[in-house]
């Protein structure tokens, strides 16, 4: 069911001028194989006192913070393999990234282990000379990364979903487990929840409609939105305290299924509107730009 949804979803994604052929073609094999390697990954998870008690996660404190996500080092390993070769395959200033990394990892200079640490641990300073050496597609490596372990991650996650204690909404806008801005959100049923999806580890949790998920204004004043023609079911959230946006998905008038990471690529020309009118994006894209 998860899979038909991806091809449709990947199918409408091809119809987009902005958007290359190729980059499609990589997304879909990714997106598959990750959907794949999620049932196989081989997680432990932390026993139970080691994660945040219920009245902590009702305050806002994240049930495992991502630096503490477990992961299964071989699968990510053989998955990061793999990535570097998809993505020289894909040409571009990608493949040029893919083969400075394979290059380092090769020469030893860079490690499988310690860079799947760092990326969990969201270590700037880590990943700064990185970016830096390859001006072109400054986010290779970060994206590699993060490919390699999200098929951990998400087990991870949906393990962890089962201990959640019940919260109807969070109140801070963070995901209740990894502690991790939403990515992108979406309007759900008659009255209009407001359903987060998790930058890192996707997890959907509702959040507060009428409130900047970011830094928590909830002045109506303050909170607008704005849509354009040519991407009908989609909105920008904006918040004039923080001057940052979230996009939200309203597909309740459309004959469209929500794939939360793919639409948010779907949507990408809101995210120009919103940029030249000098709103920031809170993350980064699900993919990394
Ligand atoms: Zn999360
Ligand atoms: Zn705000």
């Amino acid at each position: 069911m998860e899979k038909t949804r991806l091809d449709k979803k990947l199918a409408q994604l091809r119809g987009k001028s902005y958007i290359s052929r190729e980059l499609i073609d990589l997304l879909d094999t990714v997106t598959h194989l990750h959907l794949d390697m999620r049932e196989l990954a081989e997680i432990e998870l932390p026993a139970d006192n080691q994660l945040a008690p219920a009245e902590a996660v009702f305050q806002g404190v994240p049930l495992l913070g991502r630096g503490n996500f477990p992961y299964d080092a071989r699968q990510a390993e053989s998955l990061l393999d793999r990535m570097i070769t998809l993505l020289r395959d894909a040409g571009g200033p990608l493949a040029d990234g893919a083969a400075a990394v394979r290059a380092a990892l090769d020469a030893g200079e860079l490690r499988p282990d310690v860079l799947f640490r760092k990326f969990l641990e969201d270590d700037h300073e880590f990943f700064a000379p990185w970016a830096e050496r390859m001006p072109e597609a400054p986010r290779t490596l970060s994206f590699l990364a993060f490919a390699a372990l999200n098929p951990s991650i998400e087990a991870v996650a949906r393990k962890l979903a089962e201990k959640l204690p019940d919260m109807k909404v969070t109140q801070s806008g963070t995901c209740p487990i990894c502690g991790s801005l939403p990515l992108i959100s979406s309007l759900e049923n008659k009255e209009g929840f407001r359903q987060a999806t998790c930058s890192f580890c996707r997890h959907q949790y509702r959040i507060r409609r009428l409130a900047c998920p970011i830094c928590g204004e909830d002045d109506q004043k303050k909170l607008t939105f704005f849509t354009v023609d040519e991407e009908p079911g989609f909105r920008v959230d904006v918040c004039e305290t923080c001057k940052t946006y979230v996009k939200t998905i309203d597909f309740r008038n459309l004959d469209r299924v929500a794939v939360p990471i793919l639409d948010d690529l779907d949507s990408l020309a809101l995210d120009y509107v919103a940029a030249n009118q000098g709103y920031k994006r809170a993350t980064l894209s699900a993919w990394g730009f």
